[in-house]
């Protein structure tokens, strides 16, 4: 532990440079450049860095004694994790640094609207003094919409219940227990948007998220309704923002993020019912302080032999046990996919069975946590992998049980995985043979390769069901490649798993949804 070294490559926090020296000896080079960086890098155990330094293949290939890097921040952009896991070295970050900053910001914004306070401040500047301008809306007893009751959502979820806000929360992948133990409703987010008098956005920026609020979710919104966003540019279309700003449909936004940065020419910045800052939620000493504690204490960790908790990647598994699991690296990712885009509602539990040979293998874990990752990343803002997939699911109040069964249904191994939600009750099960197939679906016995767009539907077993989803389909140019059919009795419930060549839009998903025995309809890309 006596000679480890840390190089700080980017300005950091005192505090946490001196916690740093309680385990190493720490150089501070906050000017070093690439070319003086790969020089050195092979003395180091650690370096610390914020976005200047870019931790590159290059810098990561020269540098044999490093074990960890870490990011006194969240996002790690400028560190290429995939080399640094390859090469068994840990990355960490500090994801939580911000989310009191951030929540507070929020809530500066929300003041800042219901009062009038820019407005009003640039009116008394300007040599006015008029007071019955600027008549505002009280918080105490309003509703607060939260979009994303991550970690920023729930700070900003306790301070407005300080402020008397009643909370409607819509986010589809907490629980209700945890719901309930924060003491927030969850709510679909059509009501929310009716109901709510504030609005506030803290999802991440996906594809899901893109765009989330447009004309029909501001056609919804109560005339005096305020909305945030603190969360990415992007998430609200901002020209949609302007109309129903413009004509009064809603009364005010608050913005520190937009779809460009700056937001230069933007027709936002002329209203006056717009509060923009640039970007600067996660701006404070405070956050950026917490951000150098917390990564030095990892740093710390990791050279007394601890396990740190914001391990964003994952060293390889040594060679045997990775020849052995690999090939179900893949089919636990196809599963995956398959499952988050058919569940509904909030998980609460997943149950992972492993059947066959595969059940005699000693650790199954890092395949729990494969499916974990899988299902988990595209709903996070953080990077949920291997490493962190586990805790992130305690976290969330998901129960994760693993089981193992001798018998895999005549194939050599198998893969069960129960996905228990609010409002459904996913069942999967692929095996891999030269490739990962899917093999049952909700007890119904299909053979579907995992590429490409399927469409799943349960529907009545009546004569033209099939015919009815099949024009449809060709009504949109949608060619179907393969079908198969599955029953349990005749004129009882049927599954259909079509495999399409073209990707199915949500409307035509509905249209389907819309035939009168069709009970459920779902696309799935692999
Ligand atoms: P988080 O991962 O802790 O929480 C995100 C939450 O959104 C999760 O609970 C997830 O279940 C939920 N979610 C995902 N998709 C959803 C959907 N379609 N509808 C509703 N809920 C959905 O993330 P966090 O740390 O709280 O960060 C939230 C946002 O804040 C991110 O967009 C992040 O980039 C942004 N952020 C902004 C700043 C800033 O400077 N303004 C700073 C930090 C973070």
């Amino acid at each position: 532990m006596d000679n480890m070294k840390v190089l700080v490559a980017d300005q950091i926090n005192q505090k946490g440079i001196e916690e740093l020296e309680d385990v190493a000896e720490v150089v501070v080079d906050t000017k070093i450049t690439p070319e003086e960086l790969v020089k050195t890098i092979a003395e180091f155990d650690g370096i610390v860095v914020r976005s200047r330094t870019k931790v590159t293949r290059e810098i990561i290939e020269a540098a044999p004694r490093l074990k960890i890097i870490a990011r006194a921040g969240v996002g790690v952009d400028n560190v290429d994790v995939e080399t640094a896991t390859e090469r068994g070295i840990m990355v960490v970050n500090a994801p939580e640094s911000t989310s009191v900053t951030v929540a507070e910001h929020t809530m500066g914004l929300i003041l800042a609207l219901a009062r009038k306070i820019s407005i009003a401040d640039k009116s008394v500047k300007e040599g006015n003094w008029d007071k019955s301008l600027f008549m505002g809306m009280e918080l105490n007893g309003k509703i607060l919409g939260i979009i994303g009751m991550g970690r920023i959502g729930s700070q900003v979820a306790r301070r407005a219940k300080a402020f008397g806000m009643e909370i409607l929360v819509r986010d589809p992948y907490i629980t209700e227990e945890v719901a309930s133990k924060l003491s927030v409703r969850i709510i679909d987010l059509q009501n929310l948007l009716k109901m709510s008098d504030v609005i506030t956005i803290h999802v991440p920026m996906t594809s899901e998220t893109k765009h989330l609020i447009s004309k029909p979710e501001f056609d919804l919104m109560k005339e005096n309704a305020i909305i945030i966003n603190c969360a990415r540019g992007g998430i609200i279309n901002e020209d949609d923002l302007y109309v129903a700003l413009s004509i009064g449909e809603i009364s005010g936004a608050g913005l520190d993020v937009f779809e460009k940065e700056p937001p230069k020419g933007s027709q936002l910045l002329e209203l006056d019912n717009v509060v923009s800052t640039p970007h600067i939620g996660a701006s404070t000493r405070e956050a950026q302080r917490d951000a150098a504690i917390i990564v030095a204490n990892e740093i710390k960790t990791v050279f007394t032999g601890g396990s740190p908790k914001n391990v964003i990647n994952m060293p390889v598994l040594d060679s045997e046990s990775l020849q052995l699991i690999k090939p179900y690296f893949k089919l636990m990712e196809k599963l995956g996919k398959f499952l988050i885009q058919t569940a509904q509602g909030n998980i609460k539990e997943i149950d992972v069975t492993y059947c066959g040979e595969l059940s005699e293998f000693p650790n199954h874990d890092i395949l729990t946590r494969m499916i974990l990752q899988e299902i988990l990343n595209p709903i996070l803002n953080e990077p949920v992998n291997l490493v962190n997939a586990q805790a992130i699911a305690n976290n969330r109040g998901i129960a994760v049980v693993e089981s193992k069964r001798s018998d895999a249904k005549g194939y050599n191994s198998l893969i069960r995985i129960e996905m228990k939600s609010d409002d459904s009750d996913v069942i999967v099960e692929g095996i891999f043979i030269k490739e990962p197939k899917i093999v049952h679906i909700n007890g119904y016995q299909v053979d579907v390769e995992t590429e490409g767009t399927m469409l799943i539907a349960r529907y009545k077993d009546i004569p033209g069901i099939i015919g009815a989803i099949g024009t449809i389909l060709g009504k949109h140019n949608i060619n179907i490649a393969k079908m198969q059919v599955g029953r349990a009795e005749v004129g009882g419930e049927a599954v259909m798993v079509l495999k399409v060549d073209q990707k199915v839009s949500k409307v035509v998903e509905e249209e389907i949804k819309g035939l009168k025995e069709v009970y459920e309809a779902v696309a799935v890309d692999l």
